[in-house]
């Protein structure tokens, strides 16, 4: 509704600005919030979840939506677990081997302790025990120190305690698997 006089100090109004408020130029009155800017003041107004109530409520969404990722994770595992024994059901021997190579995987995944030896190619191990695996006349000793080792036979070597000889932990599963076979074994 517009006015045509103030009716605070009762001067002439002009006309409406573009918000469809009236000002009186006289005195500042004006009339009442526009449209626009009841909007404007409504939304300002409305969030609910404004604060820390509405922080907490977002972080625990989260928190929720982590567990439940993990679940789902942890759901698609087991699932995946229990459809290879289905598949191997006439060999519950190989049953409990894939179990045990998944749950090493997967402990192997959660590094535990940031200082724990990684499993290493042969290169990496032959290079961790100070030679070249590009040289062929590098060579490397054994933890006693009477022999010594190219990397052409470092690399041919077989049996656990070869390994064991140059300090090293040798699996024949990871290597049949194409998987780093080689971890370093503190001496103790
Ligand atoms: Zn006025």
């Amino acid at each position: 509704m517009l006015v045509d006089t103030c009716p605070q100090c009762s001067s002439k109004m002009g006309a409406p600005l573009k918000s469809g408020r009236q000002v009186c130029a006289k005195c500042g009155w004006s009339s009442g919030p526009a449209k626009v800017s009841a909007n404007v003041d409504a939304r300002s107004a409305a969030p609910p979840q404004a604060g820390l109530g509405g922080l907490i409520q977002k972080l625990l969404r989260i928190v929720g939506r982590t567990i439940s990722y993990g679940f789902t994770s942890a759901q698609r595992w087991f699932s995946q677990l229990i459809e290879s024994g289905k598949q191997r059901r006439s060999q519950p021997g190989k049953f409990m081997q894939s179990l045990n190579q998944r749950l090493a995987n997967l402990e192997e995944a959660i590094p535990t302790n940031p200082d724990a030896p990684r499993w290493m190619t042969p290169e990496a191990a032959f290079k961790f025990l100070g030679g070249d695996p590009t040289n062929l006349r590098s060579e490397i000793s054994n933890r006693k120190g009477n022999r010594t080792i190219k990397f052409n036979n470092f690399k041919s070597l077989a049996s656990a305690d070869d390994f064991l000889d140059f300090g090293l932990e040798y699996s024949q599963e990871r290597r049949d698997a194409n998987k780093p076979c080689l971890r370093w074994r503190s001496p103790n």
